[in-house]
């Protein structure tokens, strides 16, 4: 994510204090019928282990009120043990436990409820037992939420405001416990990739809607949309009633930007689809058939698999660079996935350094050398910009000016090739680098400011 400072927002100092009680949840079945209960593979036992190494396949129903803020959620994830040890629980991350006013209803694995509970933004899930290796399990979360209405703190990652539905990692996703709150605005997120995703979104209203996913199919009354999506590490869902829409094939890439009336939709494509032609000749491939600059509902820029979140209010001068921070985050981030919370500099050191290069802005730090692998906890809010975006990237870029720029970029193209759809960490991108030079790039950069590996 990249904050730039914005202009002045109307200030919002009435939140809904109250919110009402769970409204019912939605009648529309899931896409395969549940298991039998008792038909799945979990053997009675504990080993108190989970796992963020697992197959997971999505299918949810998510029912939105635009009128109310609500959203009811209905989902299964189909898990396959692939971690090469038994596991006895999964832990899912949903922010709508954290922002939303989660009302969870039973959560069951093989049709079977667990005794699930809520720490945080995670919903901890038993299995009852023990999942062997390779196993399969069906585990079926649902409950309801309700958007903010403002963009206080993280609440614009959960809210309607300015017209606009923002849902970041709403769907229940496999993850590991991880404490939302921190000190400053890093992403406290770590998922794997899915290969496969489909999500059915039902709206009391017809809105227009942008998501991680393509739209595969829409009712004759516009009110039910189906996306997929495949090989994603989450499943954002924007809204609103009066997007507009409009695309460029870049490559092998459809991007497509949605915008509200008054926001200059032309301007927002030409920074997007510039900054992904930029970015995929220095990168290497993208791999997916769109790319989607959304206009979010305010807050921070935002990355997510395949899409961006511009915010509402963005002004001309920060829009270049805010547009090829966040495309920068298809590839780290989004193409190769990494530990966000103890590692930032794996994402957005990598990003902000590609988007900087792009553009030709690369500037000095305003706070003091200090180490770049640490947790988003250890930095503080007026540092962490300064230390993991600038330094991080101005240590990779010292890279490239010692390695020569064809074998820097040559290295980092093969970087992403060799994670794609994984979760890579900070050593490994920077042992491809060392690894692709003669020269001692622990002994000359690396490893005074990455104590912890080195
Ligand atoms: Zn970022």
């Amino acid at each position: 994510m990249a904050r730039v400072p914005r202009r002045p927002a109307a200030l919002l100092a009435v939140v809904l204090a109250v919110l009402t009680a769970a409204a019912p949840s939605p009648a529309v079945p899931l896409a395969r019928a549940a298991s039998p209960v008792g038909a799945g593979q979990i053997v009675p036992g504990s080993v108190g282990r989970s796992s963020l190494e697992l197959d997971a396949v999505y299918r949810a129903n998510l029912k939105l009120s635009w009128a109310s803020r609500a959203i009811w959620v209905d989902s299964t994830a189909v898990i396959t043990n692939t971690s090469g040890a038994e596991i006895d629980r999964v832990e899912l991350n949903t922010i709508a436990a954290r922002l939303g006013n989660i009302r969870l209803r039973p959560v069951t694995v093989d049709g079977v409820a667990v005794r699930a509970s809520i720490s945080g933004q995670t919903i901890l899930v038993p299995l009852g037992g023990v999942l062997p290796v390779d196993g399969v399990t069906r585990i079926r979360v649902r409950f309801s939420a309700r958007l903010r209405s403002d963009l206080e703190g993280s609440d614009w990652l959960f809210t309607r405001t300015n017209g606009i539905a923002d849902l970041y990692r709403w769907l229940p996703w496999v993850s590991r416990r991880v404490t939302f709150e921190r000190p400053n605005h890093g992403d406290p997120f770590v998922t794997p990739t899915s290969r496969d995703v489909r999500v059915r979104i039902t709206t009391d209203r017809r809105l227009v809607l942008a998501t991680t996913g393509d739209r595969v199919s829409v009712s004759p009354d516009g009110l039910t949309q189906t996306f997929a999506a495949e090989n994603v590490r989450d499943f954002t869902v924007t809204a609103a009633t009066d997007y507009q829409t409009r695309e460029r094939v870049v490559g092998s890439t459809t991007v497509r930007v949605w915008f509200r009336p008054g926001t200059r939709g032309a301007a927002w494509l030409d920074a997007g689809a510039d900054a992904f032609a930029a970015l995929e000749e220095r990168l290497g491939p993208y791999g997916y058939p769109t790319f989607k600059v959304v206009q979010s509902a305010g807050g921070a820029g935002m990355e997510s698999p395949g899409l961006i979140w511009i915010p509402t209010g963005t002004a001309a001068v920060n829009l270049r660079y805010l547009a090829a921070h966040e495309t920068a985050h298809l590839w780290f981030y989004g193409i190769v996935g990494s530990d966000q919370v103890r590692e930032p500099f794996t994402d957005e050191a990598a990003a902000d350094f590609a988007a900087r290069s792009v553009l030709g802005i690369h500037r000095a730090s305003r706070c003091p050398a200090a180490r770049l692998d640490r947790s988003i906890y250890d930095y503080s809010a007026r540092c962490y910009f300064e230390t993991v975006y600038i330094q991080g990237g101005n240590l990779l870029d010292d890279a490239r000016q010692l390695m020569g720029s064809d074998v820097f970029w040559a290295a980092l193209r093969g970087y992403v090739e060799a994670n794609r759809h994984r979760l890579a960490a900070t050593s490994t991108l920077l042992r491809t680098l060392d690894d692709a030079t003669p020269l001692d790039l622990a002994g000359l950069l690396f490893a005074p400011r990455f104590p912890r590996i080195y």
